[in-house]
Order: structure tokens, then C-alpha cells, then sequence
């Protein structure tokens, strides 16, 4: 019978690999607390129009990857509705601040997630249908100075941060502006009348984009409509005065940090909802998905999902590829040995094991690393598995168990002593080898 296999895209993350996601996890938990953002988790699932509306219908993720089903009505008093597991959480999270008038507080929310999203992408490495994403939204009402570039280059700056702590070098922040939403309209009006020549030479998404979203003419990634792209009018020369103005003191105020970015006046991004600020972090180790992360701007995201006027700002990790990034990155330092535990219990005999399992409770009381043989094994058996995963064997043997005074052997001298009981922590506390 054919064996059940993880399904196309998604995989197991298994230790030791787990340690380094909980590590980048906790840094990052670490960091955004720094600036004072607290955690949000909103459902793995919503209602498909609350994507629809926010990433938008023309995009390739609403369009062609969303996970969607009609979740069926369990009684007379439920109706049919349409899920999607969510492929971004920022719709989520504004669809929350909305839900529990976040806004009414006047203050900025500051909020940060960590969790699994769902696209139906073509696999490949660094590209999955379950991935990772660490994100976080600065939002808020007008009055609570959401609009304010300087929102944008503290994100940016805490991203810097991040990336710093984590001890990822080798990063690039590309940056642009797409304006507001009234130059967006106006070069949406620009690209529309320049692609009515050219886009019957282009894909057949772009021929469609042209009429419904021109702007989604840009991220298209067939080589052959690259150089008409390229020709194509540029969204800076459509910019108004007040989103040449907000961009402008964002860079000022990232230069002021020394925070390092390349302009990059082709960077619109795969979602409709960004105003003004877009940027992504890129890092060359990550080969074709080279995109570490990306955000922008969003001012009019809570009003085109019913909400009141609540500009905001965020982000989102993929935390697969920051993994990857560091694995690459230690593969050219020496790679650290796997942690040993530091004491495995080997009782003698299984009537031995029930004492086995106080002694080990003891000790992993005292914050110590334990492993539990058994007693069934013989003792070589327990030597071999103890060397390879732990730093020293503690014998229980009968005369161990009346006594009080353990036998312990040191791997890494090889030397075996006898350790009294209430000693005994502290001595497996010490380093292998003391
Ligand atoms: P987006 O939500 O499309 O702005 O993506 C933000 C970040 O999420 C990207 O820069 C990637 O690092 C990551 N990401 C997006 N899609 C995938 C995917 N299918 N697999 C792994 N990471 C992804």
C-alpha cells in the first residue's frame, strides 16, 4: 500500500531545525517588545471576500492561489460560506483592529504575528503552499499620527534591527513609493493608455491586467514581457507633491539612522493595498526567491474592508527563508555541534526504572537535560546510546539505589566517579570534562 506523504508543498520542520526557528522566533518576539508591539493571532481561516477586497481580485494570490472551499452549513441557521485559509495575515489583522475598534482608543496599535500561510504556488526552494511569516502593522485613526513617515523608517529601522540581532549580513532594502491613492489612480490611467500598443505582444495575464489592473503589469515575471516593462512609464514621475514629500522624509530619516536602502522605482509589490511606502529586504544567499521580506503602506486597507479611515504600516517575514539564510550563512562558518544532553539515566534492571524516573525528575527539576534510559537494556546498550547523546551516563544499579551515592561516567575524560545524590545536580551541572 502506498504510504501516506506530506502533501506538495508543504514538510515536517524537525528537530534540531526547530531549535533555530524558535531562536529567530524568540529574537524577533524580543525585538519587536524593544518597540513596544504586542502579539496578535487571528484564525488560520476567514471569509474569502475579506481577501478579495484587500489583497485584491487581480492579484496572483487572490486569482490563482488561494486554499477556498464552501464550508457547509451544519444546522438551518447557518448559511454556506466561502473560506480561505488566509495567504497573508495583514487583512486578518486589520480586519480584527475593525472587529474590536481597535481605533476608538485614539492610540496606534502595534501589533505583531507569527504564524503559517497558505499559497498555491509552484514549489520550489524557499517556496512553499505552507510557509512562515513573522509580520507586524503599526495602525491607527489619523490623530494617532499613523501617516506619519516617521512610522515607516522606525519599521524599517526595527527590520535593520532584526536583521542585525539574528546576525544576517549581506541584506539589501530596496525601497520606493507607489503614492496615494489618487496617484495610483492616476498612473493606473498613465500605464493603461501606454500598454493599449504593447500588451497585445504580452502574456495572456498581462493582456488582462491592462484593462482590469494595469499596475499588475509590473510584477509579472515572464522573461519576454521584461523589456517592454521596462519601458513602460514609471510610477515616480506620477507621484503627487504630499507623496514626494512623505517619501522624502522617510529616506531622510533612514539616512539620519544610517540605515542603508537602494531606490528601486519598480517595486510595487504583489498586493493592491499599498499606498506610498513599499520595500522589500532581499539577500543574494537565497538564490531565485530572493525576497527575505516585504511591506508598505496602507492607507486606505480599513476602508476598503468597511472600516473607519485607519492608515497603518507592516511588514512580513518569511520565516523559511530567513532559516534558510542562516543555515547558508553558518554552512560558511563551522557548523555548531548538536547540544548533548547532560546526563542519561541507565538503571540496571527493570525494577529500577520506577527509581529511574524519580531521579530523573529530580534533576530536570534542577533545570538539568535529561535522558531516560531503560532498564531492559543491557549496560552496553545504554553506553552506547548515552555517548551519543549525552555528555555523561549516571548508573542506577541496585547498590546505587540503596546507597544514595551514584556512579557517574564522564565522556569527554572518560574518568567515573561516584557523586552522592543530593550532589548530584551540581556535579552534572559542571562543564563536560571538570
Ligand atoms: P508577501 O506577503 O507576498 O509580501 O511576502 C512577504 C514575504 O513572505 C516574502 O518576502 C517571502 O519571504 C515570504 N513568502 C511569500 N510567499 C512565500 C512562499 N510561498 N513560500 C515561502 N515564503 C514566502
Amino acid at each position: 500500500m502506498a504510504t501516506v506523504k506530506a502533501v506538495r508543498g508543504t514538510r515536517d520542520l524537525l528537530p534540531p531545525e526547530t531549535e533555530l526557528w524558535n531562536l529567530i522566533e524568540a529574537t524577533a518576539r524580543q525585538v519587536f517588545a524593544r518597540y513596544n508591539f504586542g502579539e496578535i493571532r487571528t484564525p488560520i481561516f476567514e471569509d474569502t471576500g475579506l481577501f478579495a477586497r484587500s489583497v485584491g481580485e487581480e492579484t496572483d494570490i487572490v486569482s490563482k492561489e488561494m486554499y477556498t472551499w464552501e464550508d457547509r452549513a451544519r444546522a438551518q441557521s447557518e448559511k454556506t460560506q466561502s473560506l480561505t485559509l488566509r495567504p497573508e495575515n495583514t487583512a486578518g489583522v486589520v480586519r480584527a483592529y475593525i472587529e474590536h475598534g481597535l481605533g476608538e482608543s485614539g492610540q496606534l496599535q502595534k501589533l505583531y504575528y507569527v504564524g503559517p500561510q497558505f499559497r498555491r504556488e509552484r514549489p520550489q526552494k524557499g517556496r512553499y503552499r505552507q510557509f512562515w511569516q513573522i509580520g507586524a502593522e503599526v495602525i491607527g485613526p489619523p490623530s494617532s499620527g499613523s501617516e506619519s513617515p516617521l512610522r515607516d523608517a522606525e519599521v524599517l529601522e526595527m527590520l535593520a534591527t532584526l536583521l542585525q540581532e539574528l546576525e544576517i549580513t549581506g541584506w539589501t532594502l530596496e525601497l520606493n513609493s507607489v503614492g496615494s491613492a489618487a496617484d495610483r489612480a492616476k498612473y493606473s490611467d498613465v500605464l493603461r493608455a501606454a500598454l493599449v500598443d504593447v500588451a497585445p505582444k504580452m502574456c495572456g495575464d498581462c493582456q488582462r491586467r491592462a484593462v482590469t489592473n494595469p499596475l499588475r503589469v509590473l510584477d509579472c515575471k515572464v522573461p519576454e514581457d521584461q523589456p517592454i516593462i521596462e519601458s513602460l512609464p514609471k510610477i515616480g514621475d506620477s507621484l503627487g507633491k504630499d507623496s514626494k514629500d512623505h517619501f522624502a522624509q522617510v529616506t531622510a530619516a533612514l539616512d539620519a539612522a544610517g540605515v542603508p536602502y537602494k531606490l528601486n522605482r519598480r517595486l510595487v509589490r504583489g498586493l493592491d493595498y499599498y499606498t506610498r511606502t513599499t520595500f522589500e529586504f532581499t539577500h543574494g544567499g537565497l538564490g531565485a526567491q530572493n525576497a527575505l521580506l516585504g511591506g508598505g503602506r496602507y492607507d486606505g486597507l480599513s476602508e476598503a474592508i468597511g472600516g473607519p479611515k485607519a492608515p497603518g504600516i507592516g511588514f512580513a517575514i518569511g520565516l523559511d527563508r530567513l532559516v534558510l539564510t542562516l543555515q547558508a550563512l553558518e554552512s560558511t562558518q563551522a557548523p555548531a555541534p548538536a547540544a548533548k544532553a547532560d546526563a542519561y539515566i541507565a538503571s540496571l534492571g527493570e525494577s529500577l526504572n520506577a527509581a529511574a524516573l524519580v531521579l530523573a525528575r529530580e534533576l530536570r527539576r534542577a533545570g538539568l537535560r535529561v535522558e531516560l534510559g531503560d532498564g531492559s537494556f543491557r549496560l552496553k546498550k545504554s553506553f552506547e546510546a548515552a555517548d551519543k547523546i549525552a555528555r555523561r551516563i549516571v548508573i542506577l544499579g541496585e547498590d546505587e539505589h540503596q546507597s544514595g551515592i551514584l556512579t557517574v561516567k564522564d565522556f569527554t575524560t572518560g574518568t567515573q566517579t561516584k557523586v552522592p545524590r543530593a550532589e548530584l545536580a551540581a556535579y552534572l551541572a559542571r562543564p563536560a570534562g571538570e
